[in-house]
């Protein structure tokens, strides 16, 4: 049987005055029935516009220049404006950083969630409010009779952001996609949120594609894990390989950066540099500049996705070279 979401040489540019520029290069993966995938990176690597890209939902200048997004069989690339918004928000929800990107403030969580349901479904408005209700409740919004006469402004955000996730729910999709959905909140209602969306994933068998610069999040939820850096994925491998056993130079900075133990006086691991502008990326291995390992050939060729031998590990560096028998497996 083939993957639910099956995502082939994505490849994304930006129409400028002077050319194009390449947001998403050649981008590949692919995700089954209630997996759940991280896509990890700093801010600018490509990881929000990896997942407009899926629900056709890039705004100009930009565009989608190559590859192919195969949902449940269909190319979702093809489809017409009509065609898409039958999949996006129905079979495809999405999540974004801000609860307010999806709730209108001008109405109640009532009229927002069943319009929304009837858009989407031939459903009589009694039967939407049912079913708003329930999702309310898998939301764990406590007196949502109450609730559904409510305006956003008087839920906190972290209430907003289980409206948003009940809103996703409504349609019963096959895949959610999350975009930084728990960074503008607070600490431990971020560990709330994210507990909710795994247990909402497990219980309604969904796929998750949860976008974050936080790998310690991803580690948590998801059961495989694609890092971005400057528009392209430079590993990929299951959670577990990724963080036990991570073979880029870029993933082992994120892991060394993540919040541990820290001895008195000690400072939290920061990688040096940052992020390149899409204007500039640096020939050969985009990340040199920044890149502690780096050998002459860094800045000279690119290094592409090799596969790693017993594993379903991916990832792009010269460094790898070295370890490299026929056939790009690393030994
Ligand atoms: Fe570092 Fe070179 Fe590997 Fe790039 S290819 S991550 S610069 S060692
Ligand atoms: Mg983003």
């Amino acid at each position: 049987m083939g993957h639910l979401l099956e995502v082939k040489d994505l490849e994304v540019k930006f129409a400028l005055r002077f050319g194009d520029l390449t947001a998403i290069n050649r981008v590949n993966f692919t995700l089954d029935k209630g997996e759940r995938l991280g896509i990890v990176g700093e801010s600018g690597a490509g990881k929000s516009v990896t997942g407009f890209a899926i629900i056709n939902l890039i705004s100009k200048p930009g565009y989608i220049s190559n590859g192919n997004i195969v949902f449940d069989g269909t190319e979702l690339s093809q489809l017409s404006n009509e065609e898409m918004r039958n999949i996006r928000g129905n079979r495809i929800s999405m999540i974004f950083q801000d609860p307010m990107m999806t709730l209108n403030p001008v109405l109640s969580i009532g009229t927002q969630m069943t319009e929304s349901l009837m858009t989407h479904m031939d459903i009589s408005r009694k039967q939407a409010e049912e079913t708003a209700l329930e999702k309310l409740k898998k939301v764990y919004i406590s007196s949502p009779e109450k609730r559904l006469k409510q305006y956003p402004h008087e839920f906190s955000g972290g209430m907003r952001q289980r409206i948003v996730i009940a809103i996703a729910l409504l349609t019963n999709p096959a895949i959610i996609i999350a975009d930084e959905p728990t960074t503008a909140l607070d600490v431990t209602i971020q560990a709330e949120i994210m507990e909710l969306l795994l247990e909402l994933c497990k219980s309604e068998n969904m796929g998750l594609i949860l976008i974050t610069h936080d790998l310690g999040v991803v580690s948590q939820v998801t059961q495989k894990i694609a890092v971005m850096y400057a528009g392209k994925i430079v590993e990929s491998g299951s959670t577990s390989e990724i963080v036990n056993n991570p073979r880029h130079p870029y993933t082992k900075g994120l892991i060394k950066a993540l919040p541990g133990v820290l001895k008195p006086g000690e400072r939290l691991y920061q990688i040096p540099g940052t992020m390149p502008n899409l204007t500039s990326i640096p020939p050969g291995c985009a990340f040199h500049p920044r890149c502690e390992f780096r050998l002459d050939i860094c800045d000279k060729k690119e290094p592409g996705l090799m596969n790693i031998k017993d594993k379903h590990q991916q990832a792009a560096c010269h460094l790898l070279n070295k370890e490299c028998s026929k056939n790009n497996i690393i030994v």
